[in-house]
């Protein structure tokens, strides 16, 4: 069991991971730093940069991540993260993935491609101020460039159509000039826990990249330079986890703005908005949807800042304190407490429970049988979920899925 240390990697303030952010709130890049708020990694994307790790050691030694399983990944923060079983498998098909893009037929691929992005601009700034890292990218002879991007995490399930930080990444590995006369440029974001499929893929064209471009240009040269850059919310605070979710007054407003139209600007208190949902017209009650999951969001931000406030100062948030929870008890030494109960006669274990369908499969798989006999065991549900207008699936009614199930 190995222990292997992060290195620290400074990021553009700009960069590819925040574009979805600071595109879309322009002030939002100056608001965070003048906050002095700082953005520290939350557990889970401190687990996702050590998973980052693992494929980035697997690819370049050409070895497999269920090689590494049980060592321990330091992050910058000092915070250790196993490599433990689910970490292995999730990676595993990054891993594969990127290989079998590579072996299809001779390529020119790379790993962890440093770029800069500074050449958008008409005039290039002094210092490098757009610029990234390409997780994995291949030119396939000739005509085809396939960047791959893994993502670790569970809340938000990536697409990568049109997806900034994705477009972004390509632009970086394709540079200012298209040498290889590339003509189709595939976008593919692994994301393994995101739920759904785990490889999803984007085709489009240098053209069409080299056209957004501009635009990137153009917000990045307002975020640079304009000192009254406004700030936006929209469900991007929350998908791009904004570091000042929870303290933000533009959010707030925005809640406020949209309790006076939807209640047709009559002034009602807020503890009586649930009685009065149904003075709400329909078409309005998209907006109050469309909120909820920003102000949910808002306020587990906030709650999470004081919790850690609290912490540091029990007098840091007026109204607020920090009592003991409830205790949990665990076992100090597992097999201590074996040894203790082995001749008793007590009955020491919970029943096993099977794995998921998903973890079975991966490992039927591993095994060297086929996933597949599986399908026969496997009963799949579907509830209704309520979505955007926008959102590409397409939209069915309570008897269409009364009709599915009943003809399944
Ligand atoms: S919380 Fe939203 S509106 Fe506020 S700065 Fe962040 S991205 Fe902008």
């Amino acid at each position: 069991m190995n222990r292997w240390i992060v290195e620290a990697r400074e990021h553009s303030a700009i960069g590819a991971s925040s574009t979805h952010r600071w595109m879309n709130c322009l002030g939002s890049t100056k608001a965070i730093r003048n906050s002095g708020i700082i953005d520290v990694s939350s557990v889970h994307a401190e687990r996702g940069t050590a998973a980052h790790e693992l494929g980035e050691r697997c690819l370049a030694n050409h070895t497999d991540p269920v090689d590494y399983l049980n060592d321990t990944v330091i992050v910058v923060s000092g915070n250790e993260y196993p490599v433990d079983q689910s970490m292995v498998d999730a990676v595993t098909i990054y891993v594969n993935y990127c290989r079998s893009i590579v072996n299809a037929e001779p390529c020119e691929h790379g790993i962890e491609r440093e770029f800069n992005l500074d050449w958008v601009f008409k005039t290039p700034p002094k210092t490098p101020t757009l610029w990234g890292m390409a997780d994995f990218y291949v030119f396939r002879p000739w005509d085809r460039l396939i960047v791959v991007d893994y993502k670790n995490g569970t809340g938000v399930t990536v697409d990568p159509e049109e997806n900034p930080q994705f477009m972004f990444y390509a632009l970086g590995v394709l540079g200012p000039e298209n040498l290889y006369e590339i003509e189709t440029v595939e976008l593919v974001v692994v994301q393994p826990n995101g739920g759904g499929s785990a490889i999803k893929t984007w085709e489009t064209t240098p053209e069409h990249l080299y056209e957004w471009a501009k635009e990137l240009a153009s917000k990045a040269e307002i975020v640079l330079n304009d000192p009254d850059a406004p700030l936006c919310p929209g469900h991007w605070c929350k998908d791009a986890f904004c570091p000042l979710m929870g303290t933000c007054g533009a959010v707030l407003d925005l809640a406020n703005r949209t309790a006076v139209d939807v209640f047709d600007g009559y002034n009602v208190a807020p503890q009586n908005m649930a009685a009065k949902v149904d003075e709400i017209a329909p078409a309005k009650l998209h907006k109050i949807i469309a909120l909820s999951d920003l102000l949910v969001a808002f306020a587990k931000a906030a709650q999470a800042r004081a919790f850690d406030m609290l912490k540091v100062d029990p007098t840091s948030v007026p109204g607020l304190k920090l009592v003991e929870g409830r205790a949990s008890r665990s076992w100090t030494d597992e097999s201590a407490v074996m040894a203790e109960l082995a001749n008793k006669g007590v009955d020491m274990y919970s029943k096993p429970k099977l794995k998921t369908p998903a973890q079975m499969e991966t490992a039927v798989k591993k095994a060297g049988f086929d996933p597949n006999t599986l399908a026969g065991f496997i009963e799949v549900k579907r509830g209704l979920s309520m979505v955007p207008e926008s959102d590409k699936r397409q939209a069915v009614t309570v008897a269409d899925k009364a009709f599915d199930e009943f003809t399944d």
